[in-house]
């Protein structure tokens, strides 16, 4: 099977699994992109705009880290793959160190079939979700924080902190694409 079909039968399951969907609503969101990407980027959980059209960063903050990817030279649609621990808008917004922890499973999956060089965890959520770890984005962030399997972890602000916070956090995260595009 190819690498893409992988993926598709991945997003299947996503889409049958009765775990994922205990306290969430929408569509799945099972991520999308190149599956032979060098860089996959990981956010949260979806949002209400994803949820309904079942795409990753689609919405305000999306629009942010799509631009970011651009700005390094990388489409954001044909070079990369984008997606989250949690594939499915949780009810409450954040999601449960459950969720997170169950949606490491179908995350996993993805990870063995894309073998993505650089793993770019967009914030605490994604840290935990993929490391199991707990972490301090504020002052961690910027710097490959763990490297296991020829896998670079790079952590990295979640593009909703920067819009939050534009003047405090929109340089850093600027300031944090620039050190990944040295390490592709
Ligand atoms: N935030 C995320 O973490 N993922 C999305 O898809 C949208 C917003």
């Amino acid at each position: 099977m190819n690498k893409q079909a992988e993926l598709d039968k991945i997003a299947k399951e996503i889409e049958n699994c009765n775990i994922c969907k205990i306290g969430k609503q929408g569509v799945a969101v099972p991520g999308e992109g190149n599956p032979d990407a060098d860089v996959i980027f990981i956010g949260e959980a979806p949002g209400k705009k994803e949820a309904i059209e079942g795409r990753p960063f689609i919405g305000r903050s999306g629009q942010l880290l799509r631009s970011l990817i651009r700005s390094i030279g990388l489409d954001d649609e044909k070079d990369v793959y984008i997606t989250s621990p949690v594939k499915y808008l949780p009810d409450r917004g954040t999601p449960t160190s459950e969720d997170i922890a169950h949606g490491r499973i179908h995350l996993m999956k993805q990870f063995a079939v894309i073998k993505p060089k650089v793993v770019m965890l967009l914030g605490r959520v994604a840290a935990e979700g993929v490391l199991e770890k707990k972490v301090k984005v504020a002052s961690e962030h910027g710097q490959v924080i763990e490297e296991r399997d020829g896998i670079k972890y790079f952590l990295t602000l979640h593009p909703a902190a920067a819009l939050r916070f534009p003047n405090k956090y929109k340089p850093a995260l600027e300031e944090d694409f620039k050190k990944l595009k040295k390490i592709l």
